[in-house]
Parts: structure tokens; C-alpha cells; sequence
């Protein structure tokens, strides 16, 4: 079953310690972004850069560029509340 036309959906999960993006493949990185894909249910893992330019996030019907400041508190605020946002 696809769900062809509606967005990816994302859950940030929290900052990893991993050093690899999955979006463009770079490596060396100080941290990315532990993301669970709501439709494969596969965990990615995205630097901050790639995050912030991937993603969006809905408010009120709109959807809005992230910032790669808003990315780590969304990160730090994933531990107690669910954060979804989607593929840009
Ligand atoms: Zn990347």
C-alpha cells in the first residue's frame, strides 16, 4: 500500500552520536539526527545541515523550513513529547 501524494512523515527521535548522514552520505560528523520513517518504520539518521533542508515542519496547516537550531530542540524536546515533521 503507498500513500502516493501525501508527505513523508518523520519522528525525530533524538541527537546520535553517529558520525554518518544518510541523505547525502557524508561522514565525519560530530552528530546527525536519529529520525524514524513513519511509513517504512526504518530509522535514518540525517546530519543537521541535511535535516534542516529535508524537512519541514505543519503548523496550522502551513509547512515551515526548520532551522538547524530548531532541529537540536526538537531533538532535546523528542524525549517527552512525539515530534513528527514531514519531507520537504
Ligand atoms: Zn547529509
Amino acid at each position: 500500500m503507498t500513500n502516493a501524494g501525501a508527505p513523508l512523515q518523520f519522528r525525530i527521535i533524538k541527537m546520535s552520536d553517529r558520525s554518518e548522514c544518510e541523505c547525502c552520505g557524508r561522514k565525519g560528523l560530530k552528530r546527525t539526527v536519529h529520525l524514524e520513517n513513519l511509513t517504512s518504520g526504518d530509522d535514518v539518521f540525517f546530519g543537521v545541515d541535511c535535516a534542516s533542508t529535508a524537512l519541514k515542519q505543519r503548523y496550522q496547516g502551513k509547512r515551515f523550513k526548520i532551522s538547524r537550531e530548531a532541529i537540536k530542540s526538537m531533538a532535546a524536546r523528542a524525549k517527552t513529547d512525539r515530534v513528527i515533521v514531514e519531507a520537504a
